[in-house]
């Protein structure tokens, strides 16, 4: 760490609640000081009620911008002056930038989601895709199946149905795209759903640390050797979920990569700098391996 701060020191909030549990001010703070740009990160754990003061606040104390995390991803956009075209179409925004006076709302989880199924493209474009979950994230991971990969059905299973018929009906509407089927979340009933399905996303909570030893389903035949299987969750590594997925010869992809690609998009936006993103999972993953006991 650095040894002092100086009058040009700026700064870049993180805005959540709770706040505690983020890993992004470890992934960048340690970019920043990497690539010698003179800013700090700090998390501020503001609640809902203090929402809109703390927009205000970016600009009358000047911060370069803000990350925002729950509850705050979709309230904030009323507070902006400006939204990029995918803030727009999901509804949330993770990322504000302070271009001069101006707030400007991004959503930077669609470019994690965009690099980590990029190098499989091929194999998705035109085939059938089960996304599990309807929550926030669900939203970013259907703006990007149909703005770059062009699957040919989305099914979307859910523990509470209602928002995943929400969330169908929302981006027919939106974009224009007829192929979806909604499911109730029930893993008997599901295995055929997964099996059918190319690429199969969780977006959901379950298996996320400390609960290690839950599953979506336990039935083996849900996966098959031809299938991409990708789970948003970064802690553990590669869930039960995704530990049976490769035992049956699919190929598992855990959500670090996500992680810090969504990192390092809003790092760009603030500071034009690329973060040094093989270094930093490194550094992250020991960090993470440290003090998840
Ligand atoms: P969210 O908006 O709160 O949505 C949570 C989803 O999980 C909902 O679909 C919810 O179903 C479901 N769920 C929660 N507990 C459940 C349970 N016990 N049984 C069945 N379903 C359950 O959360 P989010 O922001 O979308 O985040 C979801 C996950 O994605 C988290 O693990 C998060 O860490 C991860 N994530 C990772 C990255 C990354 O960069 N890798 C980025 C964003 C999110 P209901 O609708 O029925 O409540």
């Amino acid at each position: 760490m650095r040894d002092s701060f100086f009058a040009n020191t700026e700064l870049i909030g993180l805005i959540g609640h709770p706040i505690k549990h983020s890993y992004s001010p470890f992934i960048q703070n340690y970019a920043l000081e990497a690539m010698g740009v003179d800013c700090v990160y700090l998390p501020f754990d503001v609640v809902a009620e203090n929402l809109k003061s703390s927009v205000t606040s970016v600009l009358a104390l000047g911060l370069k911008g803000l990350n925002v995390t729950l509850p705050h991803k979709e309230k904030i956009i009323k507070y902006l002056d400006e939204l990029s075209e995918e803030a727009s179409i999901i509804g949330a925004v993770n990322t504000v930038v302070n271009d001069h006076g101006k707030l400007i709302g991004y959503n930077t989880d669609a470019n994690g989601i965009i690099e980590t199924l990029l190098p499989f493209k091929d194999k998705i474009v035109g085939t059938k895709v089960t996304v599990i979950g309807a929550g926030g994230s669900a939203r970013a991971v259907i703006y990007t199946l149909l703005r770059y990969f062009k699957p040919e059905e989305i099914n979307i299973i859910n523990r509470t149905q209602q928002r995943a018929d929400t969330l169908m009906n929302y981006f027919s509407m939106k974009m224009r795209y007829d192929s979806f089927h909604t499911f109730e979340l029930f893993p008997p009933d599901n295995a055929k759903v997964l099996s059918n399905s190319r690429l199969i996303i969780n977006s959901t909570t379950i298996g996320m640390f400390p609960e290690i030893e839950d599953t979506i389903t336990d039935i083996e035949e849900s996966f098959n050797e031809d299938q991409i299987v990708f789970d948003l969750i970064y802690n553990p590594k590669k869930t039960k979920f995704l530990r049976m997925a490769e035992e049956q010869g699919a190929k598992a992809i855990g959500g670090m990569t996500m992680l810090i690609s969504q990192a390092a998009k809003s790092f760009q936006l603030w500071t034009e700098a690329e973060m040094p993103v093989v270094e930093i999972t490194k550094k992250l993953e020991d960090y993470i391996s440290k003090n998840s006991r």
